[in-house]
């Protein structure tokens, strides 16, 4: 048996540690009829859209499931059967939309980006440029399979600037990270409860330009997905349609009410940018080295180098990790060998540097410290 009794701290992209007040709001049942819970869905809703200076010009829309599910819900409402979508690939999450659109029957144009490079706003207006049928680009705004923040503000200006609609999976930025709808144009910006707003998993939303919701009728290829009847329904109701993640909502209001007890996203991105600075310099002294160069990395999840060792094995590494009451994240880069610690969730630096002890007590415990590595090879 372990002696540790807490819950593991989640290093990970998703699901997150969470709050002890974030987790005691899930402990009442409430109606989809009832008007109090409904209340809190219209109150979580316009503190969302608020987040992003959205309140003048979008709606949102909360939708059941994984924020797979509400991006799959923003493309297949707003993109036109017709509609062609470009679709800068650097890794696993834009190679999911690709996928999506792929399954979904739109159109996609891929421009390929080295997966340790952000996108370039000039390439993508390039793109745009050379091919006028492109009706919508769709980008993620941190790369969460190795890290990378890529340049929202300067991206959506290119793309408004060639009269195209942009698309934005900001899932693991929500909150975070600065984002205006007000100088930075877009149609769709997706994210769920269970992110960097540190609610539970189970509820993703969309930040829709009302002018392209209103034109997007008739669009949608599933009636589950269709973020169209979804709005409607809860403006004409004020319910969601079919049965809603009641639980997860009102954990996510309590969590966004400490998010702005907290500070706001100005205080949340600078605990998670502290986390992100005390977990790289603790594992530099560790002799582990992050993928990406500092310029790019989001204080989101950090990739690293697995240690250069023969006996390196993820599976064990974690296992040992996870005995000491910590759960670390795979890799997801095809052609390194790495493996991926969050920043994110309801964690301190005081919690990082748990972690980092962990890590090093566990290289240790394994026989892949940088010495016993040195020492085999001789
Ligand atoms: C977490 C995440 C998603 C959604 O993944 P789910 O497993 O469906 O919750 C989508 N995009 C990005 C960038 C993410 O980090």
């Amino acid at each position: 048996m372990t002696l540790i009794d807490r819950d593991p701290l989640l290093l990970t992209p998703g699901p997150l540690t969470t709050t002890l007040r974030t987790k005691q709001a899930m402990l009442h049942d409430h109606g989809s009829w009832d008007q109090a819970f409904n209340h809190i869905t219209s109150e979580v809703c316009r503190q969302l859209l608020d987040i992003v200076h959205g309140a003048d010009s979008h709606v949102c829309v909360p939708l059941q499931g994984s924020g797979t599910f509400a991006v799959e819900a923003a493309l297949g409402t707003l993109v036109p059967h017709d509609g062609k979508v470009l679709v800068p690939n650097q890794g696993a999450y834009c190679a999911r939309i690709l996928r999506i659109l792929g399954v979904i029957g739109r159109t996609a144009v891929e421009l390929p980006i080295a997966e340790d490079q952000s996108m370039e706003p000039a390439a993508i207006e390039a793109a745009l440029v050379a091919d006028p049928f492109i009706t919508h680009v769709a980008v993620v705004h941190c790369e969460t399979g190795a890290g990378i923040l890529n340049p929202l503000a300067d991206i959506a200006r290119a793309v408004a600037a060639q009269g195209r609609g942009l698309i934005v999976d900001a899932m693991s930025t929500f909150g975070a990270i600065p984002i205006d709808a007000r100088t930075m144009p877009f149609e769709a910006l997706i994210a769920a409860s269970g992110k960097c707003l540190e609610g539970v998993p189970g509820m993703g939303f969309v930040i829709a330009r009302r002018s392209a919701l209103e034109a997007s009728a008739g669009n949608c290829h599933s009636l589950a997905m269709d973020l169209h009847d979804q709005w409607a329904y809860l403006r004409k109701t004020t319910q969601w349609r079919f049965t809603p993640p009641t639980h997860v909502v009102v954990a996510l209001a309590e969590a966004l009410r400490q998010f702005h007890e907290e500070g706001g996203q100005a205080a949340r991105g600078a605990r998670y940018a502290a986390n992100c600075r005390g977990l790289v310099d603790g594992m530099a002294a560790l002799g582990l080295r992050p993928f990406l160069r500092a310029g790019v990395q989001a204080p989101i999840i950090v990739t690293f180098h697995a240690p250069d060792h023969p006996e390196w094995d993820f599976r064990t590494f974690y296992a040992a990790v996870r005995e000491r009451g910590f759960i670390l994240y795979p890799g997801k880069l095809t052609q390194v060998e790495t493996f991926r610690v969050g920043c994110i969730g309801a964690l301190t630096p005081n919690d990082i540097d748990q972690v980092v002890h962990a890590i090093g007590a566990t290289l240790r415990q394994l026989g892949l410290t940088a010495s016993a590595s040195n020492t085999a090879r001789v």
